[in-house]
């Protein structure tokens, strides 16, 4: 893939009249003084671009149509759209803009290929500016690349993200002739594709997604168990046994129909459905390697296994049809570099889908060792093919309600990847729409995945220029301090985990002031609209924090005020449509199952005049079990000499951010706690805020049982009979590990504290 794009592209003259007027001959005036002197031109009949650009316009009049739009925009006057049957309908006598095939007739020609069949050239030869493409989607592309270079920019979806400048007059260059390919085959961008396409950032050839459960239907379990999986000792109905040779053959000939029936299409999927449980029988373990885990989650790695099973299908497909490929997730238990499969079939498209690593370092950011392994990953999955694609997640994991940016994600990325032997790219970056946490980047992913080779601080300028005109000196400062901290902060803990050590005092203030700032200078109501958007942004990020350090003073009720108000400012924000400034879904979505369960159940166990007897510390004494010896040594006996146990942080530091981010076993965890005498013989309860996952309590050496839950509170009644009464009294708690492995989380996560209970209908009382 060659880089077919420089930036800055100084030759744009539009508007610049004097020199125009000096050396008419130098340029092409399409318009003067707010008159049009061009028409546009298409073939009557051409079609526009297809069903795999998700253009919903009509035909290439549709596209000339669109041009005509932002020119009249640009210059207040009508620009005619004449459908002509040949060329000899132009007017030799007037300027034009020609497209697609009258261009072509006129001896534009596009100089490279592109796998993906959507470049584009545009060229002024006499009075016309002719714009061709591979592909009448290359046209399109075409018409906007042109219209950026007079100005324009689609920064965001909506009328707050277009920028067209008023131009009364028109000219272009007469040795104007720009072209560009893309160079990823396949562009899949999630969400407003009319916007994506405006940007280059959508044309999709395939799919990478999960596959097993159509390749081989459920159906066929009860009659033909050994095509699915062993887990757990049994064959189920959910992944596939895949060394079976009929499994192959049955995958295999589902495909084979699949790419009968689709010839247009060049990549079909053919990975493991998603979610575990990948075949455990004797010939599957034969491509396991016990020692070799897949660290988030402590697992077998099981790269080889899917690799095997996707080279023996594409051996079979590959053979009636050559050009089409097998595409599969790098994902989950399957993303480590494969170690017994040394070969990846070329019929083999391998999609890296690194929902196990950090969102927030990008690869090889020595502060991450999620990072560094994703490094490794990309080098050794493209050891060993020339065709990767990139499934990128342009949002944190398991939150979208503050700001979040990866441009220096972004760039990092892009210096590891073509360091890399790849021939052929793709990009599917999975989005949430959420404007107003993620506008730069939204934007930047669509360019970055046109072309990967873009200049990408370049490209960030024109997006802070063009998007918040006269407010983007402090808004780009806005985006790029709010990076930068993502980029450098020293967790790498998912959902709302790590937030607090990203969105200090001095993030949100500094943040704050530039906001602030930026709307004092906007004057447009575009631009005011645009800083209202990252305004709201903020403030979520101010409310979360609010809420969090409520949470770590133990003040649930205050939580719980602060939380109803960013329910009210999200519900607001979501009324925002165009481009959405939040998706609730996610945006609170998250947030309440993540956080808000554990404010709303401390505030609920407070309520009336409920009030804390101990606050358990933060910090306590910890001890890994990884043998299980806990419960038979009685690890947690009142007696227990604990002093050699480490000290770990319960709510202030997640276990990642202590180094327990690889481990998945269980450990114990032990605090000293005095009751208050005021609370002697009172019916107190203990109440965890959260935990992940499964937890065994002990109170002064008696079981009090177990709970499960991920970030869920729980809590013991009638606790009072074990508690001693101006002594030292002993919590010792077992955790194991569960079900989420990708956050980083593990253990006691959210305050403990025994409180008593208020009577229904009475305020709340001040605790001591
Ligand atoms: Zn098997
Ligand atoms: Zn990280």
């Amino acid at each position: 893939m060659r880089d077919t794009r420089r930036f800055p592209r100084l030759w744009v003259w539009a508007a610049v009249a004097p020199l125009a007027l000096i050396s008419p001959a130098l340029g092409l005036t399409l318009a003067r003084d707010g008159r049009s002197l061009a028409k546009i031109y298409v073939k009557a009949g051409q079609p526009g671009p297809g069903a795999e650009h998700r253009w919903r316009g009509k035909g290439m009049a549709g596209v000339a149509g669109e041009l005509a739009a932002a020119l009249e925009k640009m210059t207040g006057a009508a620009v005619p759209v004449v459908a002509a049957g040949s060329t000899k309908e132009i007017d030799a006598a007037a300027p034009a803009i020609v497209l697609g095939a009258l261009a072509e007739k006129l001896g534009l020609k596009m100089q490279t290929k592109s796998p993906a069949r959507d470049g584009f050239r545009y060229k002024v030869i006499g009075k016309r500016v002719l714009i061709v493409g591979e592909s009448p989607a290359g046209v399109y592309h075409g018409v906007y690349d042109f219209l950026e270079s007079l100005g324009c920019g689609w920064y965001a979806p909506g009328p707050v993200g277009e920028v067209i400048p008023k131009r009364p007059t028109v000219t272009v260059p007469d040795d104007l002739d720009h072209s560009e390919i893309s160079d990823s085959i396949h562009r899949e961008y999630w969400g407003d594709s009319v916007w994506a396409l405006k940007n280059k950032g959508y044309r999709g050839i395939g799919s990478w997604r999960h596959a097993w459960g159509h390749l081989v239907p459920r159906s066929l379990f009860a009659d033909k168990p050994g095509l699915f999986a062993v887990t757990g000792g049994r064959r189920r109905a959910r992944q596939l046994c895949t060394t079976n040779p009929e499994t192959v053959k049955t995958a295999a000939s589902a495909l084979l129909k699949m790419m009968r029936a689709q010839p247009g299409r060049k990549v079909f999927e053919a990975g493991p459905n998603d979610g575990g449980g990948l075949c455990e029988c004797p010939n599957c373990s034969k491509l396991r390697v016990p020692t070799y885990l897949e660290p988030s989650s402590g697992m077998e790695a099981c790269s080889d296994l899917v690799l095997k099973f996707v080279n023996d299908l594409a051996a079979i497909t590959s053979r009636e049809h050559p050009d089409k490929y097998l595409g599969f997730y790098v994902y989950s238990e399957y993303s480590r570099v494969p170690v017994k499969v040394k070969e990846i079939h070329p019929n083999v498209f391998p999609m890296m889908a690194p929902i196990r690593r950090c969102r927030y370092h990008g690869p090889g950011n020595s502060r991450c060792r999620w990072n560094l392994l994703f490094l490794e990953e990309m080098r050794g999955w493209a050891k060993r093919t020339d065709k990767l694609g990139f499934y990128l997640y342009n949002f944190n994991l398991a939150d979208t309600l503050v700001p979040y940016s990866k441009i220096g994600f972004y760039k990092r990325f892009q210096g590891e990847l073509h360091k890399l032997p790849i021939r052929m790219l793709a990009h599917t970056p999975e989005t949430i729409n959420s404007f107003s946490m993620h506008a730069p980047h939204l934007y930047l992913s669509q360019r970055f995945m046109w072309n990967s080779h873009i200049d990408i601080d370049a490209e960030m300028d024109r997006f802070f220029t063009g998007f918040y005109g006269e407010a983007a000196e402090p808004m780009k400062r806005y985006w790029l301090r709010i990076d930068r901290a993502y980029v450098t902060t020293d967790t790498h803990t998912g959902s709302q985990y790590g937030l607090h050590h990203i969105w200090t005092d001095e993030l949100l203030a500094a943040s704050r002031a530039d906001v602030e700032k930026a709307r004092r200078l906007a004057r447009t109501p575009r631009v005011r609209e645009a800083v209202a958007m990252a305004e709201a942004g903020l403030r979520c990020a101010e409310l979360f924090m609010r809420i969090w350090n409520a949470i770590g003073r133990f003040d649930f009720p205050a939580a719980a005020r602060t939380q109803g108000e960013l329910k009210a400012h999200i519900d607001a924000m979501a009324k925002k449509r165009n481009p959405e400034w939040v998706i609730p879904r996610y945006g609170w979505g998250y947030y309440a199952r993540f956080v808000g369960r554990s404010v709303s159940g401390g505030a609920k166990a407070l309520a009336g005049d409920g009030r804390i007897a101990v606050r358990l510390p933060d910090v306590w004494r910890s001890r890994k079990d990884p043998k299980l010896l806990g419960v038979r040594e009685k690890w947690y006996r009142r007696d227990l000499d604990d002093s050699t146990w480490r000290e770990l942080a319960t709510f202030s530091k997640s276990w990642d951010d202590q180094g327990l981010g690889w481990y998945h076993k269980d450990a114990w965890y032990r605090a000293r706690f005095g009751v208050p005498a005021w609370a002697k013989g009172k019916d107190l309860r203990l109440w965890f805020g959260g935990f992940d996952y499964n937890v065994d309590v002990y109170l002064n050496g008696v079981i009090l049982g177990e709970k499960r839950g991920f970030a869920t509170p729980a809590e013991y009644a009638g606790i009072a009979r074990h508690l001693r009464s101006g002594r030292e009294n002993v919590l010792a708690v077992r955790v194991s590990a569960g079900g989420l492995a990708e956050l980083g989380t593990g253990g006691i996560m959210m305050p403990v504290m025994v409180y008593l209970p208020g009577q229904p209908g009475t305020r709340n009382a001040r605790d001591d």
